[in-house]
């Protein structure tokens, strides 16, 4: 069993759609196909959310109309004996959201916000399935949402993985190869409410099935041609890296390399599912192999996130920060959701850089002032270099205000504005 992932880039015209075909023509055994949204449609719909909480019920609806007329036409183009009971099928999703824009938003944004953004991943895997269908392949149309089981922690939510184990049994047991086509990035509570797992995150869906269902590897098909050591629009100087360690990919994307989601790696490290990242334009390049392999002799590794800030915590009375100030301000960014991304501790001050969260972090503010006192600075980004002594760390940092760094004998971080 194998596991393939196309994200939205790979279906973001007909053509590329087919293209997706084209790719699974090649293959004679039974493989799940994880699917992200089309294009930009997660942004689409995230507005469509937003509009629908605000009160703006006809903007959600307009809004929401657009990306309908594109998935109509999408199929128009694609399909032809399928086109119409396709049209059904896309029909009765576009009406389980308009079921909800109808009515006034009654509980928290969250919720409203998964309810209406999954939608994305069930209308591309739908067309998708039936273009596979309709050129001859064995294609089966799966709702992930009957399979993979999460909390109610909506926008964030966490997987139940013995309860989706136990759901996917099944797929083991077909006899003729088979192309299950399911979506990425979103599951279901156990009260039939939709869920999603965080932006970006197909790639991690994808790792789930293949660790549930012990797959000989993982293919996340992408619009560039592997894994490189710096983002190319950023770095001229980028280079495709053909082989990495699963630690590598995990630190580079934990820090914001948008390669692949950083949840993606834990469920095939941890049963040494090897991942392939390879283009789909053109399929005959090698792409990039990441496996439980020690690899040595690495380029710098080279890493810029942006909207960052930087929290100055200094202890209110000039006790030392040492465990119970620490502790409490790690549950309160447990309680919140938030992730530091580095933190720096002195005697009296701790220093945290972390994404920017808009509402969060004046609930820190308010929260911990009992204890510190608070300074933040906005608009900051966070440039992480890994193995910097194999070529050092360039112009990043030219004409910028470094405000903290921190540096091990492997990796060299700069907080700047
Ligand atoms: N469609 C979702 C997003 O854009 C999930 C994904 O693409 O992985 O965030
Ligand atoms: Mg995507």
């Amino acid at each position: 069993m194998k596991v393939y992932k196309f994200g939205g880039a790979s279906l973001g015209s007909v053509d590329r759609i087919k293209q997706v075909g084209s790719i699974l023509r090649q293959e004679q055994q039974t493989m799940v196909v994880v699917i992200s949204a089309m294009g930009k449609t997660t942004n689409a719909l995230e507005k469509v959310a937003d509009a629908f909480y605000n009160g703006n019920q006809q903007d959600a609806l307009n809004l929401f109309n657009l990306i309908k007329e594109s998935h109509i036409t999408t199929a128009k183009y694609l399909l032809v004996k399928t086109y119409n009971k396709t049209l059904d099928e896309l029909e009765s999703l576009f009406t389980e959201v308009e079921w909800l824009l109808h009515d006034k938003p009654v509980k928290e944004y969250d919720y409203y916000y998964d309810q209406v953004v999954c939608i994305g991943e069930l209308l591309s895997s739908v067309i998708v399935n039936a273009y596979l269908q309709e050129t001859g392949l064995n294609a089966q149309w799966l709702d992930v949402r009957d399979i993979i089981r999460t909390d109610d922690h909506f926008r964030d939510a966490q997987v139940d993985f013995e309860f989706t184990r136990d759901r996917l049994t099944p797929l083991l047991i077909n006899a003729s190869p088979t192309f299950y086509v399911t979506q990425g990035f979103i599951g279901s509570t156990d009260e039939n409410e939709s869920t999603t797992l965080g932006r970006e995150g197909s790639d991690y869906s994808a790792a789930i099935f293949a660790n549930l269902l012990g797959a000989d590897n993982l293919t996340i098909w992408k619009d560039v041609e592997g894994v490189m050591n710096a983002d190319p629009n950023k770095f001229t100087d980028a280079v495709l890296l053909p082989e990495l360690s699963y630690a590598e990919v995990i630190e580079m994307s934990y820090y914001g390399a948008q390669v692949i989601h950083p949840k993606t790696i834990k469920p095939l490290q941890n049963k040494g599912i090897p991942l392939l990242v390879k283009s789909f334009i053109n399929p005959a390049l090698p792409g990039t192999v990441i496996s439980k392999k020690n690899v040595k002799g690495l380029p710098p590794v080279k890493v810029i996130k942006e909207n960052q800030v930087l929290l100055h915590l200094t202890s209110l009375d000039y006790s030392f920060v040492g465990e119970a100030p620490m502790i409490f301000l790690y549950n309160l960014f447990a309680e919140l959701g938030l992730k530091p991304n580095l933190i720096q501790t002195g005697a009296i001050g701790v220093q945290v850089c972390m994404d920017d969260k808009p509402g969060k972090l004046d609930q820190v503010a308010v929260s911990a002032s009992g204890v510190f006192d608070v300074q933040i600075e906005k608009g900051l980004s966070l440039y992480t270099v890994r193995h910097y002594a194999n070529g050092g760390v360039n112009g990043v940092l030219e004409g910028r205000q470094v405000l903290l760094l921190q540096q091990t004998v492997d990796t060299v971080q700069y907080v700047y504005r």
